[in-house]
């Protein structure tokens, strides 16, 4: 059985253009996940389950959990788990046990700016 919800809104941590493995370009380029959540809010097919362990999956509490299991729960395209304003404050509900998906998504790669472009955030 999954956890009871962790009552704690843990933030994503902030990245930085200044930061290693961020693409070069505009130095003042900030791609901070605590006032965008863009990947949170941009398909219900994005937070999908795949490479964890049973283990990790049943420690995300049931209720952000799809019905089919395959995945976050969405409410359209904005995973259940996410809270706060898209493009101004928002933070992960269950960051520390968040799938890898989430985890793979890096502020300045190619999935985060395909977001951040949907919800007509800065992208450079
Ligand atoms: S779209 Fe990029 S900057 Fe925004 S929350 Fe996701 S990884 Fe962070
Ligand atoms: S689990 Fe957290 S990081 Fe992953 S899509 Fe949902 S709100 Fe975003």
């Amino acid at each position: 059985m999954p956890h009871e919800a962790n009552p704690s809104r843990l933030p994503w941590p902030s990245f930085t253009a200044a930061d290693p493995g961020l693409p070069a370009g505009d130095a003042a380029a900030v791609f901070d996940c605590q006032s965008c959540g863009a990947c949170c809010a941009y398909s219900a097919d994005w937070p999908r389950f795949s490479t964890e362990e049973d283990a990790q999956l049943e420690r995300i509490p049931e209720k952000f959990v799809s019905a089919d299991l395959s995945g976050m729960r969405c409410e359209g395209a904005r995973c259940s788990a996410l809270t706060g304003e898209v493009g101004k404050h928002t933070s992960c509900g269950i960051h520390d046990l968040r799938p890898d998906v989430c985890r793979a998504c890096m502020p300045g790669g190619e999935d985060c700016l395909m977001a951040r472009a949907a919800h007509g955030l800065a992208v450079s």
